[in-house]
């Protein structure tokens, strides 16, 4: 009886919960505990603060001014951009954090689609110019638990425009399900147990694309040809406790295709990683 009684009478965890459209994306953050609601406005503040730095669009970004050759970033910013260029050399260039002219040729970031002709590509892929595009979520992601570590908060879930961020555990001690995206229709092929301060991030050719000719250009380009990537791969999910590592690494063993994306996971320590292919085989 007094068990019940108890029960009964527990308090109700407090819970703050956002929906908001920031880096292009609609990003839905769910905290509960003591400080939820001062969390939820840290972690909002941190990611305006993070579009207004890396945005392409925004001509006053630190980005933009980085590729007009102006602009100092401050000593977080250069670890950001130096992470980058490290996980540029772990994939052998697969992840290209300076993809930018070769993005905008194909009219990705004005929706203004085209095929580039080969010698605008040529060109382009000869210009160096910053596009976080492929870790800046993820990025934000590990900053989120950063910051959820400075408040008394139990446990959220925040969804980054896909890119998926757990910290802690399920009210009942149970682990988090993240679904994997079925990339031919709206449904799941299936869900990721995750438990604790864990990125799950998918990249995939549904994700953003346009239709030209009958054929389908998506926004995941080889940097060697400046192509959209085209190896039998609809998408592949990362999961890895640094979320940097797991955004880069999802577009790179993209790139890389099944094979290298292998050898790559079986040399590394740090992410487990998921391969949906064309042809419908599942490789986890
Ligand atoms: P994601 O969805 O994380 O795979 O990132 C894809 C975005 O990153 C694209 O929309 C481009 O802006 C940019 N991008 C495309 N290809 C690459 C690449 N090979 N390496 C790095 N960034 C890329
Ligand atoms: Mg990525």
């Amino acid at each position: 009886l007094i068990l019940s009684l108890l029960v009964g009478c527990a308090p109700k965890e407090a819970s703050a919960q956002k929906s908001l459209f920031c880096m292009d994306t609609v990003m839905d953050l769910q905290i509960w505990g003591k400080d939820c609601q001062e969390a939820l406005q840290a972690l909002e503040t941190m990611l305006l603060e993070l579009e207004k730095t890396w945005s392409v669009s925004d001509h006053n970004s630190l980005l933009s001014a980085l590729n007009r050759g102006e602009g100092k970033p401050n000593g977080e910013q250069q670890a950001f951009m130096e992470k980058a260029m490290e996980l540029h050399s772990r994939t052998n260039g697969a992840f290209d954090p300076k993809l930018h002219h070769v993005v905008a040729l194909w009219g990705f970031y004005d929706k203004n689609y085209r095929v580039p002709d080969p010698q605008e590509l040529a060109l382009a892929l000869q210009e160096e110019a910053w596009d976080m595009g492929a870790v800046v979520k993820g990025y934000a992601g590990l900053l989120s638990t950063q910051i959820l570590d400075r408040y008394e908060v139990s446990r959220a879930i925040l969804n980054l425009g896909g890119n998926i961020q757990t910290y802690g555990q399920k009210a009942d001690g149970t682990d988090w399900n993240i679904g994997i995206q079925d990339p031919a229709g709206e449904g799941y092929v299936g869900t990721l147990a995750v438990s604790g301060a864990m990125a799950v991030v998918t990249s995939g050719d549904y994700q953003r694309y346009f239709i030209e000719d009958d054929r389908l250009y998506h926004h995941i380009l080889d940097p060697k040809t400046g192509i959209p990537v085209n190896n039998g791969i609809n998408s592949v999910t990362v999961i890895c406790a640094d979320g940097t590592v797991a955004d880069a690494l999802s577009t790179a063993l993209f790139v890389m295709g099944l094979e290298d994306g292998l050898r790559l996971w079986q040399r590394s320590e740090d992410f487990e990683a998921v391969f949906l292919m064309k042809n419908g085989t599942i490789y986890a």
